[in-house]
C-alpha cells in the first residue's frame, strides 16, 4: 500500500493555478525527489501534504486515511509528518536538546527522561551528541540543519518532507546534510524532498518528479528521468541546469 497518495491536487493563489491536477504516490521506504524551476509548486505541494495550505481540489491519503477530508484534525496529521524547511527554524532561546525534545514532550506527552534519551540517541547518530547543551547560534549552518532534521525525527514521523534543506547553506556545509539524508534512506525513512541538488537527487531518490507550472510533467527512476527524459520540458529544464 502507498504511504502517501495525492490525487488531482489543485491549489489556486489569487487566480494563479499553483498545483494543477497533480498526482503523486509514495511507497513506504521510498525517497521521492521533486525537481523543477523556482515557482513550479514544490513547496506548495509539501505544504499541502502537511495541511499547512488548503486544497482547492483533490485528495491526499496518508496510510490509507484521507487526511484532506473535512473535519480531519491537522495537528493529529502533522504528528505523523515531519517537515523541514530551507532556513533552519530552530528556537534560538532553546538549547539543541530542548529544541529536539519540545514537541515529543508537549505534543506527544513523553516524559522528559524518555524524550531526552531518544533525543540524545538521535543526536549521537548524526554526530552532534556533544552539542546537546549548545544554543543554535553556536552551531554552523550545517549543524543547525541537522538538528532541525533530528527535531523532525524525534516525533517518529511516518513521512519526512524536506524542502530545499541545503539551499541556505554554504557549499562546504551541504555535504554533511546530504550525508544525513543518505543515512536516513538507508534506515528506510520515507521522504519527499524538494531539491536543486540534481546529483544528489540522482544518487538518493528512487523516483524523481519534474514539476512545471504546478503539474508533474514527468516522473521516473533517476536513470530514466535524468538519462533519457521523454518530455521536451524536462529536457529543456535539465539542459539549463546541468
Ligand atoms: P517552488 O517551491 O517550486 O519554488 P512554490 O510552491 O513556492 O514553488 O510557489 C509556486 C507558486 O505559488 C509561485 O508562483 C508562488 O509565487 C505562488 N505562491 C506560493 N505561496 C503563495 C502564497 N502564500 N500566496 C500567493 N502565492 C503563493
Ligand atoms: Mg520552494
Amino acid at each position: 500500500m502507498a504511504l502517501l497518495r495525492c490525487r488531482g491536487l489543485r491549489k489556486v493563489f489569487g487566480g494563479q493555478v499553483v498545483l494543477d491536477q497533480l498526482d503523486l504516490t509514495v511507497a513506504e521506504h521510498e525517497v521521492v525527489a521533486l525537481i523543477g524551476a523556482s515557482g513550479s509548486g514544490k513547496s506548495t505541494l509539501l505544504r499541502c501534504v502537511n495541511l499547512l495550505d488548503d486544497l482547492d481540489d483533490g485528495t491526499i491519503e496518508l496510510d490509507g486515511e484521507e487526511i484532506s477530508a473535512p473535519g480531519v484534525d491537522p495537528d493529529r496529521v502533522r504528528r505523523r509528518i515531519g517537515l523541514v524547511f530551507q532556513a533552519y527554524n530552530l528556537f534560538p532561546h532553546l538549547s539543541v536538546l530542548d529544541n529536539v525534545t519540545l514537541a515529543p514532550r508537549r505534543v506527544h506527552g513523553r516524559s522528559r527522561a524518555q524524550a531526552e534519551a531518544h533525543a540524545r540517541e538521535l543526536l549521537d547518530r548524526v554526530g552532534l551528541g556533544d552539542r546537546a547543551g549548545a544554543y543554535p547560534d553556536r552551531l554552523s549552518g550545517g549543524q543547525q540543519q541537522r538538528v532541525a532534521i533530528v527535531r523532525a525525527l524525534a516525533n517518529n514521523p511516518r513521512l519526512l518532507l524536506l524542502d530545499e534543506v541545503t539551499s541556505a547553506l554554504d557549499p562546504e556545509l551541504v555535504g554533511e546534510v546530504l550525508a544525513l539524508i543518505r543515512d536516513l534512506k538507508a534506515d528506510g525513512t520515507t521522504m519527499v524532498l524538494a531539491t536543486h541538488e540534481m546529483t544528489f537527487a540522482r544518487d538518493v531518490a528512487d523516483q524523481v518528479c519534474f514539476l512545471d507550472g504546478g503539474r508533474v510533467i514527468e516522473t521516473g527512476a533517476p536513470q530514466q528521468l535524468f538519462g533519457a527524459p521523454t518530455q521536451p520540458r524536462t529536457r529543456q529544464f535539465l539542459a539549463r541546469i546541468i
